[in-house]
């Protein structure tokens, strides 16, 4: 199979994104099985207290990796919990890391997979927020060595390796990122399609189009994932080794998710008025004495690599 691929793509027949190496995840039923042992035995303890944190140097973290042979259907969502129920009853996990792993499975993997058959085709095209900027190659060719902002150049480069980072980098990195500068998002849900190695479209779709990208207007989410530099310096070790300060909205040093927040709040202030959820943010702005600056500073960065 991987000589067939290699020739293909010396025939100029497909082309592939990020690094070869050695195949990670679970792709036959024994394979599955052997991979949900070792995560009930060995890390579903440790998930609720860190499913949401990120490290550079561990990617994994306490993350079960199920998502890749549950979507090729390998594992049953029910079973994968089943087991995970049986290790609480057991003693051997605590209640807060059960109940965390199955609210993901149960509370979000079906979720997602019921919403994507309930709503209309046109779903995928939504962009309410009128983003239009195309994704740019750094990112689309996951460039990592190209960017300087530590966290996106760590989770580009874990996707490169990988093809997979958990959700929160998903989320609040990339995600986040891509909102906040305002790309297309039917071209940003064709790249995580691309760059996945557990990407099919009714997962991707709701999560990028609804949950990341908030083009749906606030179907799936009540209010736009968008976090400035505080929020990822609380959830990972990424900043102490940044050349930018997550504190800083202006100035040479200015966390680009930190004035990409701001820049974003504004230009959407219309769209998201009506939005409750958003009045405390919104009305942030109004404190921001060096806002033109920042605005100005923001149009000058743009899409280019932070
Ligand atoms: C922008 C974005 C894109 C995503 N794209 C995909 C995708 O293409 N395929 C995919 O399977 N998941 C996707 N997810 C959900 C989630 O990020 C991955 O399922 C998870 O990171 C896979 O790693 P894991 O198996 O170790 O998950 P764990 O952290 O161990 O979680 C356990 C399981 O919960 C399920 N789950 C958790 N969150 C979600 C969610 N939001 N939607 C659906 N299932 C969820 C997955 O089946 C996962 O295996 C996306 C999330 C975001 C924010
Ligand atoms: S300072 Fe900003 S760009 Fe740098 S790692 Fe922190 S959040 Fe990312």
């Amino acid at each position: 199979m991987c000589e067939d691929l290699d020739r293909w793509e010396r025939d100029g027949q497909v082309s592939f994104l990020g690094a070869s190496g050695p195949r990670r995840f679970a792709v036959t039923r024994a394979e599955a099985l052997t991979l949900l042992d070792h995560f009930i035995e060995h890390r579903l303890s440790a998930f609720g207290p860190h499913e949401d944190a990120m490290m550079s140097g561990d990617p994994w973290m306490a993350h079960s990796l199920l998502s890749a042979p549950m979507n090729l259907g390998l594992l049953d969502p029910i079973e994968v919990v089943n087991r995970a129920e049986d290790a609480y009853r057991r003693g051997s996990a605590p209640i807060a890391s059960v109940e965390g792993f199955t609210r993901q499975v149960i509370g979000w993997r079906d979720f997602v997979w019921h919403l994507y058959w309930h709503l209309p085709d046109s779903y995928r095209d939504m962009n309410e927020l009128e983003a239009g900027e195309p994704v740019p190659d750094w990112f689309a060719n996951l460039e990592a060595d190209s960017v300087d902002a530590a966290c996106l150049s760590h989770i580009l480069a874990d996707v490169r390796d990988n093809g997979w980072a958990h959700h929160i980098p998903r989320l609040m990195v990339l995600g986040n990122y891509a909102m906040q500068r305002g790309w297309e998002p039917a071209e940003v849900t064709d790249w995580f399609h691309r760059a996945f190695v557990d990407g099919y479209d009714w997962v991707m779709v709701p999560n990028v189009v609804g949950m990341s990208q908030y083009a749906d207007g606030g179907i799936l989410a009540t209010k736009p994932y968008a976090a400035g530099g505080a929020y990822i310096n609380r959830m990972s070790n990424y900043c102490g080794d940044c050349v930018y300060d997550p504190r800083k909205r202006v100035g040479a040093n200015a966390c680009p998710f930190t004035a990409g927040y701001w820049s974003f709040m504004y230009r959407n202030r219309e769209r998201l008025g009506a939005n409750s959820r958003m009045a405390q943010p919104l009305s942030g702005l109004k404190r921001l004495s060096d806002l033109e600056e920042l605005l100005a500073q923001e149009a000058s960065r743009g899409s280019a690599a932070p």
